[in-house]
């Protein structure tokens, strides 16, 4: 089954540990963000590999931070966001507080 939505995209993440990361990239099909209060993303996983697939660019799924000015019914409503270093957090560096 194939489902289309339309999705806020990661435009850039800095993070090249995590799995899903390729050239400064997210290639996970949907990530989730925050912990209600927080905005750290949720889907990252280090692990000894990298997804071989580099044709997707990921969307935001679902985000919990509804303390954010672009969050909306817990969905991201921004046109994109980034993901990085916030700190030792890795974080929706795009989060804004109302
Ligand atoms: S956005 Fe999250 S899941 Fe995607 S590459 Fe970055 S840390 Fe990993
Ligand atoms: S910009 Fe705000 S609403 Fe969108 S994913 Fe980041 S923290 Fe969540």
């Amino acid at each position: 089954m194939k489902i289309t939505v339309e999705m806020p995209n990661v435009s850039e993440c800095q993070v090249s540990e995590c799995v899903y990361n390729l050239e400064q990239a997210c290639h996970a099909r949907a990530i989730t963000v925050g912990d209600g209060v927080k905005p750290g993303c949720d889907t990252y996983f280090k692990a000894g590999s990298h997804v071989k697939r580099a044709s997707e660019i990921a969307g935001v799924g679902a985000c919990k931070v509804n303390g954010c000015q672009y969050n909306d019914d817990f969905e991201c409503q921004a046109a994109n966001i980034q993901v990085g270093f916030a700190g030792d957090s890795i974080d929706c560096l795009t989060f804004s507080p109302r």
